[in-house]
């Protein structure tokens, strides 16, 4: 009974050993073929564990291309363009207008740097006039109104948060800065700082982009003396420490990263003032990543800020005191010069938090010159040349 069987299974185990045999030769390529691959895998799961640690800088574009299939995910990152004042004078009010249509016309301004500006995932601008209507008559300094056409200006040069807290955001009453956040709402503009309503008052806009929620906050020191109603105070956000420490912790909620506009400083002083250092610094320490400055009208240098984090960690934030004119028709000196800031944020997925990965200024200068007997406005990349220095 025994003997058939053991001959058979020797047979079957002959077989078996020559199929291997076989298989073994057929397939030996393709085994050495497979064992490259996994060992490149392998390698590839190394490479791609270093732009975790490493800067963005290092243009390791070899690691950023392997797609192995256990890649830890990158690091994602956000860019900010932020300009200061857009202002409206009287000349400039003038260059865009068209008698035949009797429209206006501001795309010349933004037209050599909107490639900056639309170039980052957001774009912030303070506009430092009123859109109240041409009822209203459209006028320059001191109290300000601009045409409506400024904000199609602003748009299609590619910004997204406009900052409508500051000293002239009242230079029309209550009407005028309501219908000034009515017009660029229907452009799709986002404003932050003022607000219509009691309710609509919601102390931060927030803007998503690539996974990184941004929460922008806006105040001003103060409206040029015209009165904010007692009754409302929604009406414009005032630069009060309480108020604005209140308004990061409930945007700290729901956003990773706090940038906190504030409309301060000395008018003309080129380099920030104590009291500016002061509160920005409170303010990073505080929570904040960036805070970003305007009202003086010329540049002020910023700094980066190191700051304890909630383990005790050292971690740097920035602050740009004042980003000067962005546009304008001022004279003084250096209120023609100014800068697009852009800001690169990185969430870094290891140790679950935002830094505030580069900073990079920009410089601009408005050029005016006179075509068709009327001033031009142009906003140029650069810093302005010496013939022309103040
Ligand atoms: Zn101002």
């Amino acid at each position: 009974m025994g003997r058939p069987w053991r001959r058979g299974g020797m047979i079957a185990g002959a077989a078996i050993l020559v199929i291997f045999v076989f298989l073994s030769i057929f397939y030996i390529d393709s085994f050495t073929g497979i064992f490259a691959k996994f060992s490149d895998a392998f390698r590839q799961i190394k490479n791609d564990t270093k732009p975790a640690t490493a800067t963005m800088d290092d243009g390791d574009k070899a690691a950023k291309d392997l797609h192995a299939p256990h890649n830890l995910p990158e690091n994602s990152t956000a860019t900010i363009a932020a300009v200061g004042d857009v202002m409206m004078h009287e000349g400039q009010i003038w260059s865009g207008y068209d008698s035949k249509t009797g429209r206006y016309n501001y795309f010349e301004f933004f037209q050599e740097v909107k490639g900056e500006i639309s170039s980052a995932d957001i774009a912030v601008a303070n506009l430092e006039t009123t859109l109240g209507g041409r009822e209203r008559k459209f006028t320059g300094y001191p109290r300000f109104n601009s045409p409506d056409e400024l904000a199609d200006a602003l748009k299609e040069a590619g910004f997204d948060v406009i900052f409508t807290s500051n000293n002239h955001c009242l230079d029309r009453g209550e009407e005028g800065l309501v219908r000034t956040l009515e017009v660029l709402g229907k452009r799709g503009l986002s404003a932050v700082g003022t607000s219509r309503a009691a309710g609509e008052r919601t102390g931060a806009i927030i803007k998503e982009i690539n996974g990184i929620k941004i929460a922008f906050l806006a105040y001003t020191y103060g409206t040029n003396g015209n009165p904010i109603p007692k009754d409302k105070p929604y009406l414009v956000n005032l630069i009060d420490e309480d108020t604005i420490l209140k308004d990061m912790t409930k945007a700290g909620k729901s956003a990773d990263v706090l940038v906190v506009y504030l409309h301060f400083g000395q008018e003309y002083q080129r380099v920030a003032s104590e009291q500016q250092r002061e509160l920005a610094r409170r303010l990073l320490q505080k929570g904040a990543h960036v805070v970003l400055g305007s009202h003086p009208h010329v540049t002020q240098p910023g700094e980066w800020v190191s700051v304890l984090g909630p383990e005790g960690e050292k971690l740097e934030r920035y602050v740009a005191y004042s980003l000067g004119n962005f546009v304008s028709a001022q004279r003084f000196p250096h209120t023609d010069e100014g800068m697009i800031l852009k800001i690169t944020l990185e969430k870094d997925l290891l140790k679950n938090r935002i830094n505030v990965k580069t900073i990079i200024q920009i410089p601009t200068w408005v050029d005016k010159f006179k075509r068709d007997g009327r001033m031009r406005y142009v906003v140029r990349l650069g810093e302005k040349p010496d013939a022309h220095k103040n």
